[in-house]
């Protein structure tokens, strides 16, 4: 295992920004949970990977907490009902991406009883074995809740060498939310609890929960639920420097460990596992409550929302009914981002619901973005490429895009921007860099697909014609295999009639003439 501390000394990564952060806005009043709405509007996928197989039918009647769909490997997430009600609709509806697009959901009318549902969990976690806790997670519907919402079970699941930290990741480092920091001030004791078992799920000899620097109340509240469990596992809490786009995965390793992810490789090869803060509470809900992934944090916020405030809303809600409950806008609204101002998505209506991984609604007025700012040609400055913390070349890999050229982007590692943002930040010709390449990934991952498609398709048409090859052949041999029979049969006919012949002429009194 590679040797190297863990925080203990913190290390810099390449690029990056200092930002006004703008959080407190939305961190003066406590959690409080959005009101149900009327109608909850569920897509199936709401992680990376495909739908699980759906389980219910129009007009089923189902309980808070019941599967919707099951998963059928690590790749694939269950969802499962935020409350109880009536399945009115499997319908195409509202995604958040590509902006309106539609994806197959299921329509859920709550009946107003929240009746739930405990699904399968443990006696005691402390001694379950770490498959069975993974599989828990699994059938729970755990996928990354900071935003990626990669399938969890997958992420823990080996092969990998021995899994040396589980690192928590707590530096929400971008501009406007607030999420974790939130549950990290009320919940601190679901995520230590929550940590600890994901640390028995993988082995892991310690756990590293890190957290930025401005988050001194946080710090005390986490030391404080550490101290209150049993220190089966060792916990710590690691204060980073606020610095965007900290909170990247393989950012926050370089900066607690100094070590590199390898470009193909993953955290696990280094001995480490990352998990968010929020997806450890999570586990802990799954494994402890028996309550499956209903519903997240959501921070309401930016200068368009009348009352920024974080929502503990049902996965399903509509974001018009959250922009509501945080007090409605100030006015007209320019721009609603899903996620932060530096890598959220626009979205292209309130009506998109909200999934596993929306962590954050942000409401910008016309004189907050700079949208309407027309797009020049690049002038070859340099400055994306100054502060990519992925050390990539921005304004070569647009060029290549702009040119749809995807094969030359993939080349040059199109598929290791983290989407942060800081390229189209800087970028004085106000191109929009991000873009190009969510949509390069998107045909480059279709052109993935088609290939996968083809190839499929090829090894189907070979093992088709394998087989039918194989089935001549049979039916070759069993036809020989019949007509060597009745040969043999014709000749044992002809034999007999030799011999009737022969003894004939005996009877007769002749000779055969056959060796008499
Ligand atoms: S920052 Fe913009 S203008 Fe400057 S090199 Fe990059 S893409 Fe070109
Ligand atoms: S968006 Fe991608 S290319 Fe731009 S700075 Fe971030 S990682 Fe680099």
């Amino acid at each position: 295992m590679a040797d190297f501390d863990i925080g203990n000394q913190l290390h810099r990564f390449p690029g990056g920004l200092k930002l006004r952060h703008h959080k407190q806005i939305a961190c003066r009043e406590p959690l409080r949970p959005a009101p149900l709405p009327s109608r909850l509007v569920l897509p199936l996928a709401q992680h990376q990977g495909p739908a699980g197989e759906l389980l219910v039918e129009v007009g089923d009647r189902v309980a808070g907490g019941q599967p919707l769909t099951r998963a059928r490997g690590d790749r694939e997430v269950p969802i499962h009902a935020p409350t109880s009600g009536t399945v009115v609709g499997l319908d195409d509806v509202e995604v958040a991406w590509p902006p309106g697009g539609r994806a197959p959901g299921v329509l859920l009318e709550p009946d107003g009883e929240d009746r739930f549902d405990r699904s399968d969990r443990p006696a005691d976690w402390k001694s379950e074995a770490p498959d069975a806790l993974i599989e828990c997670l699994r059938t729970g519907g755990l996928a990354g809740l900071g935003g990626a919402m990669f399938p969890t079970a997958a992420k823990l699941r080996g092969p990998f060498p021995p899994i040396r930290a589980l690192i928590l990741n707590g530096s929400e480092c971008e501009p406007y939310i607030s999420c974790d920091e939130m549950l990290m001030r009320e919940r601190p004791a679901a995520i230590v609890e929550g940590a600890r078992i994901l640390a028995r799920a993988i082995g892991a000899e310690e756990v590293v929960i890190a957290i930025e620097d401005q988050m001194g109340a946080v710090r005390k509240e986490l030391n404080a639920a550490i101290r209150a469990t049993d220190p089966d596992v060792p916990v710590r809490v690691v204060q980073v420097t606020t610095i965007y786009p900290e909170g990247g995965e393989k950012q926050l390793i370089q900066v607690l460990t100094g070590q590199e992810v390898p470009h193909d490789g993953l955290p696990q090869d280094l001995g480490l596992v990352c998990l968010n803060v929020a997806t450890a509470a999570a586990a802990r809900d799954i494994v402890v409550d028996g309550r499956p992934v209903v519903e997240r944090i959501v921070t309401v916020s930016g200068p368009g929302i009348a009352r920024p405030c974080n929502l503990v809303a049902r996965l399903g809600t509509p974001v018009a009914a959250l922009i509501e409950a945080a007090g409605g806008t100030t006015g007209p609204i320019d721009r609603l981002v899903l996620g932060g101002p530096m890598s959220g998505l626009p979205l292209a209506s309130d009506r998109v619901t909200i999934t596993k991984g929306s962590n954050c609604i942000l409401a910008l007025r016309q004189e907050d973005t700079a949208r309407r700012q027309p797009v020049m040609p690049c002038i070859n400055c340099g400055e994306c490429v100054r502060v990519c913390p992925a050390s990539l070349l921005p304004q070569t890999l647009f060029k290549h895009l702009a040119a749809e050229d995807y094969e030359e982007a993939r080349d040059l590692n199109l598929f290791d921007c983290i989407e942060c943002g800081c390229c189209a930040h800087v970028c004085p010709s106000h191109i929009p860099l991000v873009d190009h390449y969510r949509h390069g990934k998107g045909v480059l991952r279709e052109r993935g697909i088609e290939d996968a498609r083809a190839e499929l398709a090829r090894a189907r048409f070979e093992a088709r014609e394998q087989r039918l090859t194989e089935r001549e052949a049979e039916r070759q041999r069993k036809r020989e295999q019949r007509e060597r029979k009745l040969r043999d049969a014709d000749a044992a006919k002809d034999e007999v009639r030799a011999a009737i012949e022969r003894a004939r002429a005996r009877a007769r009194g002749g000779s055969t003439g056959d060796g008499e």
